[in-house]
This record gives structure tokens, sequence and C-alpha cells, in this order.
């Protein structure tokens, strides 16, 4: 029997258009632009619509406001959560000119293109937990090679929600995820754009992408790398952890969240270096939770699910092989503001049983109803047959003052069968 522990769970300021248009352009400071409108404003817009994903290329005059460019402002507002009105209004054009990272948000030609309030995947993963990373080069705006351990320390929030373990190699070729720093034009089809606006890209895995360029990660040089975010000032100093921990989402399979306070969120809002629970529950998606060997007959795993990480955890007991076995599942919670409310909703369940969902599940908090509803029936005991049993504990309110611990148990039964 084995347990496994799942954790908790600038731009240059050019005269003539550039392939990736300064955001400054379509800024705060411009005007509202709708249908109709005309002006170098509005190819700039019609370029940073289609270098994201949200417009494809179509035959209208490229400084025309056409009905294609709000289609694309439409696309764009739904992913970002934003009114869609189908105008660059200003909280439109405020979101635009946030620094963001260099991949597209979407596919323009996908008949049903991501919306606010869930992660993506690209459909890119890799076959092996095992897996290796190499530096290219560095940047001289940390001292010393402290963008390595940067880098490195960026590793570990995919880690602990993953069976995924991650280890340094001298060698190029023996790598899947190479870091390098680069500026402007530098091969690989995706140009940095000097200081501002785009700052880094990373590629997703095979098939998405072959060959060597698949995992790697490239952080525009032109921008100022630090240890920490420059707060106020965040875009003239950008945090390195924040940005490696969202590009190595990328190259681990990931696309661009649109759950804004997630780290695949596309757009720099200042340092987030752990992850939310839709980072988990995408990651998670592609390579299940974390597995590690059980000693005993008798398994005991622990989640927990606090403010402070996403408020989602997950384990899974793996037998070794299908066996008959007992698990339940139980919760304690503690709520930091001392007031039960809605929010204290939370559920641990014997979330499923070798991939399948057995919807058995207890639940916590009065949002399920008052003392002794039929609703606070614990129904977290489930006698099944299986090998791997995963457990999962949530708490409904990501965002509350709740913290929830939790723990799976599993007995296996082979004796009851002889
Ligand atoms: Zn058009
Ligand atoms: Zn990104
Ligand atoms: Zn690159």
């Amino acid at each position: 029997m084995k347990v496994t522990p799942d954790g908790p769970d600038d731009a240059r300021q050019q005269e003539q258009p550039a392939p990736d248009p300064p955001p400054a352009r379509c800024g705060p400071s411009g005007r509202v632009l709708e249908l109709g409108d005309t002006g170098r404003q509005v190819a700039y817009l019609r370029q940073y619509l289609h270098r994201f994903g949200y417009l494809r290329q179509c035959p209208c005059p490229e400084e025309v406001f056409c009905r294609h460019v709000k289609s694309g402002v439409l696309r764009y507002q739904r992913f970002f959560g934003l009114t869609t009105t189908g105008i660059l209004d200003q909280a439109t054009q405020v979101q635009l000119a946030k620094p963001r990272c260099g991949v597209a948000d979407m596919d323009p030609d996908d008949p049903d293109p991501p919306t606010n309030g869930d992660y993506n995947l690209s459909g890119g993963s890799w076959s092996s937990t095992s897996l290796r990373f190499f530096f290219d080069n560095g940047t001289s705006d940390i001292s010393g090679t402290g963008e390595r351990d940067i880098v490195r320390r960026a590793f570990q929030p995919w880690a602990a929600v993953t069976p995924l373990r991650f280890a340094e190699t001298a060698t190029e070729s023996d790598a899947q995820f190479s870091f390098g720093w680069r500026t402007g034009d530098h091969g690989d089809g995706s140009s940095f754009d000097g200081s501002g606006n785009i700052y880094a890209h990373g590629f997703y895995p095979p098939p998405v992408n072959s060959g060597s360029i698949a995992g790697d990660v490239h952080f525009d040089d032109a921008e100022e790398w630090d240890s920490e975010d420059g707060g106020w000032w965040f875009w003239k100093r950008i945090d390195l952890e924040t940005v490696a921990v969202h590009e190595i989402g990328h190259a681990l399979g990931l696309k661009h969240s649109s759950v804004g306070d997630a780290v695949m969120w596309p757009s720099y809002e200042g340092e987030r270096r752990s992850l939310h629970a839709d980072d988990v529950a995408g990651i998670q998606a592609i390579y299940g939770p974390p597995t590690v060997p059980a000693r005993s007959e008798f398994g005991v795993a622990s989640m927990w699910a606090l403010k402070s990480s996403g408020s989602y955890g997950s384990v899974t007991i793996d037998l070794g092989r299908r066996r008959r076995f007992l698990a339940w599942a139980s919760m304690t919670m503690l709520d930091s503001l001392n007031n039960f409310d809605r929010d204290n909703a939370v559920t641990a369940e014997i979330f499923k049983v070798d991939g399948n969902e057995t919807w058995r599940a207890i639940y916590g908090g009065d949002h399920f109803g008052g003392a002794g509803d039929a609703s606070n029936v614990h129904q977290g005991a489930y006698v099944g047959y299986g090998r791997r049993i995963t457990f999962r504990l949530r708490s409904m309110n990501p965002r509350g003052d709740l913290e929830a611990f939790g723990a799976g148990t599993v007995v296996t039964l082979d004796a009851l069968d002889e």
C-alpha cells in the first residue's frame, strides 16, 4: 500500500507600427475607440489583438475599427472579465497597458474561445515525471548567479502539487527546459519588444511544440529583473520568481488562465509566487496529484486547504494493485475571523477511485443547512475496489477566512474476501 500526500492542494516608442505594439499607444491616456473610428491607435489595437490571439487577419484597412476588431475587443473583454462593450473603453485600456507574458491567450480560429473564470490546457505534456532544466545564460540585473536560485525555487510550487520532480543538468541536450535571457528578435519567431509590454515567454511541451524549443523559457533582458517586486513602480522592476513560476506553467503545458488571481493570468499584477486553486486544478488535470509509496495496510494522508494556498488540497493513496478497501475522509476547520458564515462551507471528498468519481463527501459549514438537516448527513465512508484512492478537500470560498485540514484514510479489506 502506498500513501500519496498531494500538496495543498514600451516598448520602443517607434514612429512606425511595430510587430508588437507599445501598450502606451492604447493605454489609459488614449482616447476611447469604437466601431468606425480610424487612426494609428486603431492600427496598434489591431496588432495587439492579433498578437495575443483575439483577432485573425481581416481584409479591412489597418487603421479602421472594423467589426472584426470589435469582435476581437469583445473576446478580450470576455477573457479578462471586463464589461463586454466592444469599445476600447477606459477599463479595457487599463488592462491592455499592463506588462504581460508574450504567449497568446487563445487561437483566433477557435470557434469556442475561452472566457473568464477557468484554467486552459495547451494539449501538450511531458510523458516522464522526472524532468531536467538547464541555464543557457543569465542576466546582469541580479548579482552573481542569483537569478538561477530564483528560477530553481520557481519549480517548487509545481512540484508540491504534482508527481513531477525537477533536477538541474549542465548538458542542454539532457534538459526538457532551457532558461535564457534574450532581447529583440532572437530567432524563435516570437520577438521581444524592449522595456515594458512583453517581458517573457515559455514554450508548451510536445506535441504542441517539437524539437528543442519545447519547454524552453526566455526572459526579455530589456526589462529590469529583480529578486522582489518593484511595488508601485512595478513596471520598472519585475519580480523574477513571479514570472518564472508563470512561464514554467507554460513549459509544463498550461495556457493562460482567465482567473484573475491565478499564477497563469496573462498580465503582471505584482508579486504572485504561489499557486491559486485554479492553477492546481489545471496542472493536476494534466499530471494528477503527487504520489508516494505507502508502507502498511493502513494508509493515512493529510490535506490542507489554507486561504494562503488556494483553499484546495488533494491526496492520493496508491494501494499498488487493485484491492478491496474501506476509505473515509475527515476534516476540521478554523475560521480566522471567528464568524461562522457562508464562507465556511468546506467539503472533504473521497473524490475518485482510479479516476472515477465516487460522489462521497462530508460537508462542513452552515452553508449546507442547519444542525440536524439531512444535508449534514455524513457520507464520508466508502467501500470499494480499486488501486488509487484520491481524496479532495475544498473550501468553497477561496478568498474566505477559513483554514481547513483534512485526512484521507484507507484500510485494505483483502482478508474479508477470503
Ligand atoms: Zn476587419
Ligand atoms: Zn504566459
Ligand atoms: Zn524566445
